[in-house]
């Protein structure tokens, strides 16, 4: 399943936002380093097309895509060279598809800053730095073997020229995933800054009601996309019934909770979107890299599907729900038939034909 590791200095809330995600209680201390191991936790994809396909087939059950978390155990400045609990985090971080940092911008006299201050940009700044500082100790090591191994025959230049240019961007300080630098011929290194990235800003109710103070502290970290969330309010809202939840969402001004929000962009920055199916047994969003062919796409249903592929008869949502039921939307011409090299769509309603 593809996950996001959740990073960020100590007693910036994470597990407070972690306790949201899993609707468990993992360890929230007032103090650092409290979080030790990593917890999985996994949320749905917030999806209203869903119900809306329930309806109108009268589906058993709803099945939305959905979003694992990893918490990843605290990364303190000096971390890469094995400050608090060292280099640790760096093997989970590894196994993440992408990384969302919680930046602390609350603030509460109560509650102990590892750095002194609230200071969002110098934390990003911090973080930063651990994890440019961990891929250039992998690239190093990395460049000094491939030189060898080039002369010898045994890599192709083009892996160590990829290796050098990575190494240029983060001396220049900057990330590989805002550099946008491609580096599928190292992918074997593992660097950790080329993951996609999103930031989740830990904020006050003042900032969650301010445009102006979240489109700075957006304006700060693009073209990386954010999410705003007060992760206090996110754990006492799963102990609300939904109708409590949405007035308390409605009397901070949003309409959303913070973790709906964090799944999807989450899964935007992860490069995914969902194609539907529908049936009287359940409606259900299947997880696909935007780009994917229709055979691809039948192949997450089940591998048998994409060997066996023949066609897919294919209805966006919208016209689905203008029409009314599949057999008009047929009547009408809206459902497509579309044959292996069709690219999906993000919201189409999908039956697939395959031999097998
Ligand atoms: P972690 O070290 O990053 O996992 O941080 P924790 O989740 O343990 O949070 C540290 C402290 O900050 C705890 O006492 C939390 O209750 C508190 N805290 C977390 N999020 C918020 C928030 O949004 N607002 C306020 N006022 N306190 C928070």
């Amino acid at each position: 399943a593809l996950t996001i590791g959740i990073v960020g200095l100590p007693n910036v809330g994470k597990s407070t936002l972690f306790n949201a995600l899993t609707k468990n209680t993992v360890l929230a201390a007032n103090y650092p380093f409290a979080t030790i191991e990593p917890n999985i936790g996994v949320v749905n994809l917030p999806d209203s097309r869903l119900d809306t396909l329930a309806k109108m087939h009268n589906s058993e059950k709803v099945v939305p895509a959905t979003v694992s978390f990893v918490d990843i155990a605290g990364i303190v400045k000096g971390a890469s060279e094995g400050e608090g609990l060292g280099n640790q985090f760096l093997a989970h971080i590894r196994e993440a598809d992408a990384i969302a940092q919680v930046v602390r911008v609350f603030s509460d006299p109560d509650v102990v800053h590892v750095d002194g201050g609230v200071n969002p940009a110098s934390d990003l700044e911090t973080i930063n730095t651990e994890l440019i500082l961990a891929d250039l100790q992998t690239l190093e090591r990395a460049i000094v073997r491939l030189e060898k191994e080039v002369k010898g025959k045994r890599a192709e230049p083009a892996t160590l020229e990829a290796a050098l240019a990575a190494k240029e961007v983060l001396d220049r300080g900057e990330t590989l995933f805002q550099a946008g630098v491609d580096v599928s011929p190292i992918k074997e290194l593992g660097l950790l800054t080329a993951k996609p990235f999103l930031y989740v800003f830990n904020v006050d109710e003042d900032v969650l009601a301010s445009d102006t103070k979240m489109a700075e502290l957006r304006e700060m970290v693009a073209p990386v996309k954010a999410v705003f969330l007060d992760a206090k309010v996110e754990s006492e809202l799963m102990d609300l019934s939904a109708e409590e939840a949405g007035e308390l969402l409605a009397s901070l001004g949003q309409d959303e909770s913070g973790l709906d929000q964090l799944a999807r962009v989450g899964f935007d920055t992860l490069g995914l979107h969902t194609y539907l199916t529908a049936g009287p047994k359940e409606s259900r969003a299947w997880t696909i890299p935007k780009g994917a062919k229709a055979p691809q796409a039948a192949g997450v249903i089940h591998t048998d599907f994409e060997k066996g592929f023949i066609k897919a008869e294919v209805t966006s949502f919208d016209d689905l729900v203008a029409a009314g039921s599949l057999q008009e939307a047929r009547a009408q011409g809206k459902a497509r038939i579309e044959g292996k090299d069709y690219v999906m769509h993000d919201g189409d309603v999908v039956e697939f034909r395959f031999s097998s």
